[in-house]
């Protein structure tokens, strides 16, 4: 199943997180934003509802 459009991480329910945990696991690997909010990370700020660059952090 593919995601009808990029949907932050963060607003995910339940069931979206179940169906999309590989998609997950690939953004957590090379995660270069952190969301400020939720504590997530990602590789696209599209996932993530108050997304931080790590150049902004480091
Ligand atoms: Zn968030």
């Amino acid at each position: 199943m593919k995601p009808k459009k990029k949907k932050a991480i963060c607003k995910w329910d339940r069931s979206e997180i179940e169906d999309l945990l590989p998609l997950l696991l690939a953004e957590a690997h090379s995660a270069k934003y952190v969301c400020k909010k939720c504590g997530r990370t990602a590789a696209e700020k599209a996932y993530l509802c108050k997304p931080v660059a790590d150049k902004e952090i480091k």
